[in-house]
Order: structure tokens, then C-alpha cells, then sequence
């Protein structure tokens, strides 16, 4: 893939929280013993348990909907509207900007296709960069539940630094990968704009023996969803109209592919060292997830992410 150096980065759609420090506290969270401490060995180690919800929002978020505190911490964005600036000639080599870059291409994309294709205006929803710990519409969250979106405050939360398990513990290399944990995590925004979400959760509480049925279904459009963002990404804008992405190959593609492989639910299963209990699964195997991306990607149109066939 190649970045268009021309293009303004639109920082004002991602909150900056990083600077104003992960508060620790002890307890778990949704239920899950998290050593906090942040980024180091902890999240290493909950990384581990928690991957099923990567690349998710998914089960994290909705589990805790009508949980407690309010939105989010305070951000400040005006260190990263400066690294980002086009007056830096080394923006595009930052992690943060080009997560900025892929955010504003996702975005763009939606608020194009999403009236067209549904007949509604598209919401915009922040990404929220935090480091170690955030406070949440969904409650608190640590690093180690990893990207999640929270449809109680319409925001996408990730500690960057979680691309660097990604990589090196889930052996997702390649840079695209993030664009397509992004374009999935903008995936259930688009289905909480739908209705998609909620219905899946009233399907899950009358069904309770298919929940994980159900939230499979879901995270596999989420997956489709990118694919279809990915089709159309060099066709994305900048604030200034200019391309975002120059180019886009069938190596990125594949690195996406590879990287929904990693986390296919059988995938951490295997490297939990347990056997493959497909009962338990709530995203999908690495065979359905890379499935439904491509799907997603060959037919560009997300009318063909039909996951839950005769709906839920
Ligand atoms: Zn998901």
C-alpha cells in the first residue's frame, strides 16, 4: 500500500487520551481477572484470554452495556495534530498518523456509501488512542481486551501498542492488518447505526443456547464489512480531496486475510493449547473470517454481508 503524502490527516476524528495516563485499580473486568500495570507483561498475558473480543467491541462492549460511567476521558489532540501536520515530513512513518489516515479513509468511505446504500446520513464515531487503561461509555477498559468499539458512546478504543501482538504474538504481519482491525471495529458502528447490533442482542436473550451463534454472525459481517471498505479504499479523500491511499495490492490484501486468519476463534483456541471447541466460538474460525472478507472485498457492496442469512 502506498500513502498519498499530499493528504491532509484529519486528526479531530480521533481523541487522543494517551497522555492522560492509565489509572490502575484492581479487579477484573467484564468478569475477567486483568493484571493491570499496562502494556508489558500484563497485557501480554490478557491479551492471551481475551483475543476472542479483539478485533472485536464486540462481546466486551455489549456486556456491558447500561454499565456505569460516562464517556471517556478528556483528550488532547494537540500534539497529534502537530506530529501529524503536513509540515512533518516523517508523519507517515508514525503509527499514530497513519491510524489517523486509515480511520479518516474508513470514514470517508461510509459517509459516502452508508445514505446510498441505506438511505440514512452516516454518524461519524472517534477512535479513541488510549495507552494501558480508559474510562469508557461501556465502563472501564484495559489494553489487554484489545480494539473494541462501544456502542454506548460510539467510540473505537485501541492502545496502539496492541499491534505489536498482533504481530508478534498472533504472527498477523504486514501492515495492513490495522487498517483491517480499524475497518472491522467501524464494522459495528455501521451495525449499531442499523439496528444490527441490538437485534442480535434481543436474538441472544431469546436464545440463549445460539448466543454465541449469534455473536459469530455479527463479527463475521463486521469482517465483510472491511473487505467491502477495503475494495474501495484508494478511492477514499482527504479533507484537502485529495486520495488517501495511492495504492492498494494484493499483498495488503493478503495481509489482511492473514491477519483475520490469526484471529479466527480455532486459530486461538490451538494457541491457548487447548482443543478446538467450536461451541465456544463467538467470532468464527480463521476459514469463516477470512471468508467473509472476501466476500466483503470481491463484491465491494455490503448488501452482500448477509451473515445471518434469514436475519436474527
Ligand atoms: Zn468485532
Amino acid at each position: 500500500m502506498e500513502l498519498n503524502e499530499n493528504a491532509d490527516l484529519d486528526t479531530s476524528q480521533v481523541d487522543d487520551v494517551r497522555g492522560s495516563g492509565g489509572r490502575g485499580g484492581g479487579g477484573g473486568f467484564g468478569g475477567l481477572p486483568i493484571p493491570m500495570g499496562g502494556g508489558g507483561i500484563g497485557m501480554i498475558l490478557t491479551v492471551v484470554v481475551v483475543i476472542g473480543m479483539l478485533v472485536a467491541g464486540g462481546t466486551f462492549g455489549r456486556s456491558l452495556l447500561g454499565g456505569s460511567s460516562g464517556s471517556g476521558q478528556q483528550g488532547d489532540n494537540t500534539q497529534l495534530a502537530k506530529d501529524c501536520g503536513r509540515n512533518n515530513p516523517d508523519r507517515l512513518k508514525r503509527t499514530d498518523c497513519r491510524n489517523v489516515l486509515y480511520v479518516n479513509s474508513i470514514q470517508n468511505f461510509w459517509q459516502t456509501e452508508f445514505p446510498q446504500v441505506y438511505g440514512k446520513p452516516y454518524q461519524p464515531a472517534k477512535t479513541v488512542y488510549f495507552s494501558q487503561s480508559v474510562n469508557t461509555g461501556c465502563g472501564q477498559a484495559d489494553s489487554g481486551v484489545g480494539p473494541f468499539y462501544c456502542p454506548a458512546d460510539d467510540r473505537v478504543y485501541i492502545d496502539l501498542a496492541f499491534y505489536n501482538e498482533l504481530t508478534t504474538r498472533f504472527g498477523a504481519k504486514g501492515e495492513f492488518a490495522q487498517p483491517y482491525v480499524l475497518a472491522h471495529e467501524y464494522g459495528h458502528h455501521i451495525q449499531d447505526l442499523l439496528g444490527t447490533e441490538a437485534q442480535m442482542r434481543r436474538a441472544q436473550q431469546r436464545d440463549p443456547n445460539n448466543a454465541n451463534r449469534y455473536s459469530v454472525m455479527l463479527e463475521l459481517q463486521a469482517d465483510c464489512y472491511s473487505g467491502v471498505w477495503t475494495k474501495h479504499a484508494t478511492e477514499t479523500t482527504s479533507t484537502n480531496g485529495q486520495p488517501l491511499f495511492t495504492s492498494i495490492t494484493a499483498d495488503d490484501v493478503n495481509q489482511a486475510l492473514q491477519a483475520a486468519a490469526s484471529v479466527g476463534d480455532d486459530a486461538i483456541q490451538k494457541k491457548m493449547g487447548g482443543g478446538v471447541d467450536e461451541s465456544k466460538f463467538t467470532h468464527g474460525s480463521s476459514e469463516q473470517r477470512q471468508h467473509w472478507f472476501t466476500q466483503g472485498y470481491q463484491s465491494g457492496d455490503p448488501r452482500a454481508c448477509d451473515t445471518f442469512g434469514n436475519g436474527v
